[in-house]
């Protein structure tokens, strides 16, 4: 399968796979239950290909409920979430003031804040 980025809902649609026959899952499992379903999926079929299982993401429709779609690899990567973080810099940078400036709001005071972000000094602060 080529890399292309696709939601579960859309691989799903793809391709035919009976809703029914997959295992009931929590509506929003925890780190520790998607751990525990991504070992004991290990060496089992992808819900999809039929490829070994890799990971496991919950699909919830309105006549099955929520239910462990067991996903090889490839299938996994494909419908990986998209990061939402920044990729520039200056995007982290800008999130990270944001934050601060929330905290800052709360607490009712100013939150200092640095950042070191390459060798030639503090990004706020360069050395001279
Ligand atoms: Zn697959």
């Amino acid at each position: 399968m080529a890399r292309e980025r696709i939601s579960l809902v859309e691989l799903l649609r793809r391709h035919p796979v009976d809703l029914s026959a997959l295992q009931p899952a929590p509506a929003e499992p925890t780190g520790r239950e998607l751990s525990a379903r991504v070992r004991a999926i290990h060496h089992k079929p992808c819900s999809v290909c039929g490829q070994m299982c890799a990971t496991s993401r919950v699909h919830t429709t309105p006549e099955q409920g929520p239910r462990w779609v067991d996903l090889c690899w490839d299938h996994g990567l494909a419908t990986m979430p998209v990061s939402r973080m920044p990729d520039t810099v200056e995007g982290i940078l800008a999130e990270l003031r944001e934050a601060a400036a929330e905290v800052a709001a709360e607490l009712g005071r100013p939150v200092p804040m640095t950042v070191w972000t390459d060798k030639d000094g503090w990004r706020d602060e360069p050395r001279s």
